[in-house]
């Protein structure tokens, strides 16, 4: 990272209105040439990712538009492995959840119905 890139990095933009500002900020970075589209050989998660390259750096960043309720990002490719990572984990823990309750409301039927 560097003073032509970006000095921080958005595990979410909580507010539309924060991706409009980041975005200003990007398209200023895209125009002067501080930023360019980079192609990874790492696959995309979706049509909203897209990745930058910094060329003084060489930082890669990936940035995810923000779309309804998925709130996007804007990570350097590293962190953003981590980050994709930990929101997997994430994914598991609340599927577990869901088949714990989806248990305790089956056998709460059962035993309503065994009385
Ligand atoms: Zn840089």
């Amino acid at each position: 990272m560097c003073s032509s890139c970006f000095d921080i990095e958005y595990e979410k933009f909580i507010a539309y209105k924060d991706f409009d500002v980041f975005e200003i900020e990007l398209n200023k970075r895209i125009e002067s040439g501080d930023l360019i589209l980079h192609k990874s050989d790492i696959e995309n998660d979706g049509p909203f990712e897209c990745l930058y390259r910094c060329i003084t750096c060489n930082t890669v960043w990936r940035l995810s538009i923000p779309e309804n309720a998925w709130r996007g990002y804007f990570l350097s490719e590293k962190n953003a492995v981590h980050f994709k990572k930990a929101l997997k984990k994430e994914e598991k823990k609340g599927s577990v959840g869901c088949i714990i309750f989806l248990l305790i409301l089956v056998f709460g039927i059962m035993y309503s119905i065994m009385r």
